[in-house]
């Protein structure tokens, strides 16, 4: 029987640097099958600058998933290269696919620095440069002892690299662009150029480094036997970069590979653009629907409902889009902060995992909720709405976004699931009802508001219609009762 798919991204920012995330998710793998989900994205898995403080996104070494004592420990943040390993394989006995996020883009925290020469771009616009050359001194030189040359004794130098925000000398931040290097030109325009975001700039054009990333990635995949890649900061990395490694490595899987890339724009075009250009080697997460969400979170009533999905991956390319309501980077006081309030969670959540397109990723900071960020857990909720999509949410698509506050839509049930289909009704200002049709198949039925939230029923006639209501700034999910 065919179910929805849906995906887990399985970590937030402030996890506590106690090295336990992978047992947890062992632990946690049949009860994540449960409750239908058949994807998970797991963190990066490599020994970070930061050590166990280090989230993964500041990557040191790719080859040390916790094995080697390196950045003052054995274990990363999450657990050791056996905790990890145990993980996935558990995860996958549990029907549910790993993604390994990939974090090619630039690596922190080298063991000594070099003298180069560099000049000093404008950071608004990095086309124009603003200093003579001069000699830095540069945090360029990788040498790994602490593992010894195991799995690879490629060393890095200031030669595989375009740039760094610090000169050691001066002590001063600024985006230096190392001697003979160029921004690559196929890369996000914004700053002019965005191929620099942070740490030493990976100089995905030097022919040694992509041959090292290549062989890294065969590495990593038959080491992991994970099923695909959540790729990081593909806007700051040449757009031909990725489909020739995604090539390259495939070769040494049998099964076909799944990825998604973060490409943090809200503008559909250049998203499409993205694609189009990677020839569709990657689906996209879909930013602008996140940001429409936390416009509508915010507007105190006053967003224009009927436009939710204006503008959005997931209207114009829904078979590319990874739909998500907030994750780790848009948390409380991080980097991309734009957290959805509480009270539109249910609101987003439904958007996302009852609706027919798109591949919906739930966050773990809404699951568990955030301990640091006094952030409460939504389980209740998201369990709920869960069950809706592995059970319900089949079946023809009808929207009824007619108004500005109260839209709704139904999924008119199919024949394989028993009961399917359902109808939702949301609004970010009065309550109110929409007349629905959810279709002959579940005509003359009575349906009720799995949330709770209204307590008495309502009939579907005989032509499949029936008005469906939700209360002030709420959404219900009305479903058939048996
Ligand atoms: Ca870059």
């Amino acid at each position: 029987m065919a179910r929805n798919h849906t995906m887990m991204q399985y970590f937030e920012w402030y996890l506590p640097s106690d090295s336990t995330l992978w047992d947890k998710l062992t632990k946690e793998a049949k009860h994540l099958e449960n409750i239908g989900i058949d994807v998970v994205w797991m963190p990066p898995a490599y020994k970070g600058a930061g050590g166990v403080y280090d989230t993964g996104y500041g990557v040191y070494d790719l080859y040390d998933l916790g094995e080697f004592d390196q950045k003052g420990s054995i274990p990363t943040k999450y657990g050791t290269k056996d905790g990890y390993l145990n993980a996935i394989r558990t995860l996958r006995e549990n029907n549910i696919k790993v993604l390994a996020d990939i974090v090619l883009n630039h690596k922190m925290g080298a063991d000594e620095t070099e003298e180069v020469l560099a000049v000093e771009d404008d950071a608004q616009n990095r086309n124009y440069t603003i200093t003579e050359t001069k000699l830095i001194r540069a945090w360029t030189k990788y040498n790994f002892t602490g593992r010894a040359d195991k799995y690879s004794s490629f060393k890095w130098n200031w030669t595989h690299f375009h740039g760094i925000d610090w000169d050691e000398k001066t002590s001063k931040a600024a985006i230096y662009k190392f001697y003979g290097k160029h921004w690559d030109e196929n890369v996000d325009k914004e700053n002019g150029n965005f191929d620099y975001l942070m740490g030493a700039d990976v100089d995905l054009n030097n022919f040694d480094v992509v041959t090292e990333f290549k062989t890294w990635g065969k590495w990593y995949l038959n080491l992991t036997n994970v099923d695909g890649f959540r790729l990081d900061a593909v806007k700051h990395i040449r757009s031909e970069f990725f489909p020739e490694w995604l090539e390259e490595i495939k070769k040494v899987s049998e099964k076909e590979l799944y990825s998604v890339g973060e490409y943090w724009s809200t503008n559909v075009d250049t998203l499409k653009n993205y694609i189009d250009k990677t020839n569709g080697c990657m689906s996209l997460f879909d930013v602008p629907l996140h940001y429409n969400l936390f416009r509508a979170s915010i507007s105190n009533g006053e967003f224009n409902m009927s436009s939710i999905f204006e503008g959005t991956l997931v209207e114009k390319m829904p078979e590319k889009a990874v739909t998500f309501v907030d994750n780790h980077d848009t948390e409380p006081e991080q980097a991309l902060e734009s957290w959805i309030l509480d009270w539109f969670k249910p609101h987003a959540y439904s958007l996302i995992l009852l609706r027919k397109d798109g591949i919906p990723c739930i966050f773990y900071g809404d699951y568990y909720g955030i301990l640091e960020k006094n952030v409460s857990s939504k389980k209740n909720l998201l369990d709920n709405l869960l069950k809706v999509r592995k059970n319900f949410a089949y079946g023809m698509q009808v929207d009824y976004f007619n108004d500005n506050n109260i839209i709704g839509f139904v999924r008119q049930g199919d024949d394989e699931h028993n009961n399917s289909g359902l109808a939702v009704v949301m609004t970010d200002k009065d309550g109110g009802s929409i007349e629905m049709n959810v279709g002959k198949r579940l005509a003359n039925s009575v349906f009720y508001d799995c949330t709770e939230n209204i307590e008495k029923t309502v009939y579907v006639d005989n032509e499949g219609n029936g008005v469906f209501y939700c209360k002030d700034g709420s959404c219900s999910v009305w479903i058939k009762k048996t």
